[in-house]
């Protein structure tokens, strides 16, 4: 028999919750990855999976990434990730929310939750009448909370910014292509600070309303799905799905930097090294994605007000710099080392 400890993706996982509950059906996974730093944060993901393993296989690596997430921002939290198992329909009723939020209290503060992706600012408020340990919860004017979308668009863009300076050279991205996978509500942020810049931006989504929409408001090109990754342009902005760069579409690509929000967007860990070994920048993503978590711990911690936010955020591309001087330096490619050095900053090195 195969138990959590024998999969590929366990790695020293400090705690792993399995809830069931049967007059709603809900079913989750809270998985705590680390709290070395603090209590694990991390969003929780509501979706249907074909397989109760794939949603096992989802935390265990989310959370792992969201300690590596937390540790690189600088913020004083571990890592920590929930996957709420829905059905086909993705049917989510107060009910099973309420089962999510007396689940997350149940940890008494171990686990932190906020929305990921199939869950809203709203679904927050109905978890939050259960739990106090949530955040993503509306925010007044001045104050820090809310959708952690255009957090995470900033540092993103701004981390593109730096992948410009330093690989082609160019202080902002006037005039430079920049495809976008994706038209949701980060790429859409992205979009729109690159277009106030003056960048030429390719769109594509599988939603087409989504990329119609968003290619008129910048003044962009909608574009195939299934070219987007293929595309002529100066960046590949992966604001979509996690696994995308694979061998065969990382040797496809045509592109001299690869900087997006998605999570876990190398398939396998050899991955960084073949877009090292062609040249082309990667930005590691849950280093320059960090701008929602940023926002995220500044609301829940009450550490700081958007001042604060924005300072942490502005720190990104120095992040980015220091990790490929580094990989310039060793030669080794940029995700290796962010790895190694998040994996030090939680004292596993
Ligand atoms: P979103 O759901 O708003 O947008 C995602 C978009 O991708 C959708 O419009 C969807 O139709 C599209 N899409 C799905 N499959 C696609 C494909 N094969 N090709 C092109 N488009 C496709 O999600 P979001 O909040 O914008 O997040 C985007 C990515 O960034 C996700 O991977 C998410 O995990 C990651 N991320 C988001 C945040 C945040 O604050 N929202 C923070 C960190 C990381």
């Amino acid at each position: 028999m195969n138990t959590p400890w024998d999969l590929s993706d366990f790695d020293g996982h400090e705690q792993l919750h399995f809830f069931t509950d049967q007059a709603t059906g809900f079913k989750a996974i809270i998985a705590v990855h680390s709290t070395q730093l603090g209590p694990a944060a991390g969003g929780a993901r509501f979706w249907h999976y074909p397989k109760d393993e794939l949603a096992l296989t989802d935390a265990l690596r989310l959370s792992r990434g969201m300690s590596y997430k937390n540790a690189m921002a600088g913020l004083p939290l571990g890592g920590g990730k929930s996957v709420v198992l829905a059905d086909p329909d993705r049917t989510k009723s107060p009910e099973l929310l309420a089962a999510f939020g007396k689940a997350v209290d149940s940890l008494g503060g171990r686990y932190i939750t906020a929305e990921d992706v199939g869950m809203s600012v709203t679904d927050m408020i109905e978890v939050a009448r259960h739990t106090k340990f949530v955040a993503g919860l509306p925010a007044a004017q001045g104050e820090v909370g809310g959708d952690p979308g255009p957090h995470t668009a900033l540092g993103v863009f701004l981390g593109i910014k730096a992948a410009v300076k330093r690989k082609l050279g160019r202080d902002n991205v006037s005039g430079l292509h920049i495809a976008l996978q994706g038209a949701g509500s980060v790429a859409s942020g992205v979009a729109r600070h690159a277009a106030a810049e003056g960048a030429r931006l390719s769109i594509a989504d599988v939603d087409a309303k989504r990329s119609h929409e968003l290619a008129e408001e910048v003044n962009g090109t909608v574009v195939d799905p299934a070219d987007v990754m293929t595309l002529e342009a100066d960046v590949l902005s992966p604001c979509a799905l996690g696994a995308i760069l694979t061998e065969d579409s990382i040797a496809a690509l045509n592109v001299p930097i690869v900087a997006g929000a998605a999570n876990n967007q190398l398939a396998k860990p050899g991955d960084g090294d073949r877009l090292h070994a062609r040249g082309i920048l990667y930005a590691p993503d849950y280093v320059i994605n960090a701008g929602g978590i940023i926002n995220v711990s500044t609301e829940y911690l009450g550490d700081g007000g958007p001042d604060l936010v924005r300072s942490r955020i502005d720190a990104i591309p120095g992040r980015l710099d220091q990790i490929w001087a580094e990989s310039e330096a060793s030669g080794r490619d940029p995700a290796a080392v962010a790895d190694a050095m998040a994996q030090k900053l939680i004292g596993r090195g």
